[in-house]
């Protein structure tokens, strides 16, 4: 309990900022400081070096060099704040190529240490939690998706991988990996509370689809409908998370339906972390900021 005590005082809202390597040696970063306070510096590579800087500030940063170990080790606390009766919401923020999908899942043909969270997060549900129950229909109204009942860590990554295989995968300019959707991976935990009463809780693990702004010119017709879809999904969450962080009276849950899913893991009791992820090449400066301004916004 005493973890979770110590994640209460921190509020319900985290924001987690990752800045995964550079792979282009020829490029610059922008990163100029990270500190083991939460606080990043970048570098606006138009102006110049005394006017370049800005600060930014969060409850953590992982820098280049973090593993995926210390990044699990930092969010444990609040996966098995699940098994207290809270429900967590965890989700990945960036634009493509950022890192996203490392954090959640890990990269293709992940080793054993290359794990990301949603499998490190069920193998510690698993660990600490003995018995399992079937998951019955809680009433969600999602057309193409089912519920499976797993047992063992095994279960779940296999389920894992044949979402990722479903997963609508399209090439876009800035990758042909790119995920041009939200991946959405929803945990229902039922249980017993330790006196007898039943305890319902829910784990949504959330990697979304890349923040970038897509030029219009590029894209016309199907490819521009599902851009601005995305990009309306992604704003309403940003609102709903922001609103929740200024305690309004009013959250605009339904302005989307991203927002409605994930609605009993944003808000009230449950616990949010959001993760934004940054390319740190020069010429990602604009989506950068873009990405720390949204993580601004609701932190
Ligand atoms: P996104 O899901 O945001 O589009 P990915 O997770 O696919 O981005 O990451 C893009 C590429 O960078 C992948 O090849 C991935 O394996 C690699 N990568 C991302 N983050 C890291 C990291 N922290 N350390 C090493 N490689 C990383
Ligand atoms: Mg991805």
């Amino acid at each position: 309990k005493l973890y979770n005590m110590v994640q209460d005082l921190k509020g319900n809202i985290r924001v987690y900022c990752r800045v995964r390597p550079i792979f282009n040696s020829e490029m610059d970063g922008v990163i100029d400081y990270i500190g083991k306070d939460g606080s990043l510096f970048v570098l606006d590579p138009s102006k110049p070096y005394k006017d370049a800087r800005k600060t930014f500030q969060f409850n953590q940063v992982f820098g280049p060099t973090a593993t995926q170990d210390d990044v699990f080790r930092e969010t444990q606390p609040l996966i098995r704040s699940v098994m207290d009766g809270y429900n967590v919401c965890i989700f990945a923020y960036g634009q493509t190529g950022s890192g996203k999908t490392y954090t959640m899942s890990g990269p293709p043909g992940r080793s054993a240490t290359e794990m990301g969270i949603n499998y490190l997060a069920l193998s510690d549900l698993f660990l600490i939690y003995i018995r399992t129950c079937s998951s019955d229909d809680d009433g969600l109204s999602l057309p193409d998706a089912t519920m499976h009942s797993v047992s063992s860590t095994k279960d779940v990554l296999q389920l894992m991988e044949a979402g990722e295989v479903n997963r609508a995968v399209s090439s876009t300019s800035m990758n042909n990996r790119s995920s041009r959707s939200h991946s959405i991976f929803m945990v229902h935990v039922r249980g017993k509370d330790t006196s007898g009463g039943t305890l319902r809780s829910c784990l949504h693990l959330v990697d979304l689809a890349g923040s970038e702004r897509v030029d219009k010119s590029e894209v016309t017709g199907d490819r521009l409908k599902e851009a601005q879809y995305i990009n309306k999904s992604l704003s309403c969450l940003g609102d709903v998370i922001s609103a929740l962080a200024q305690k309004n009276s009013h959250i605009p849950y339904r302005n989307s339906k991203l927002t409605l899913l994930l609605q009993d893991s944003l808000g009230g009791q449950a616990k949010t972390l959001m993760f934004a992820h940054l390319s740190p090449e020069e010429d990602s400066f604009g989506e950068t900021i873009s990405t720390l301004k949204f993580a601004q916004r609701v932190s």
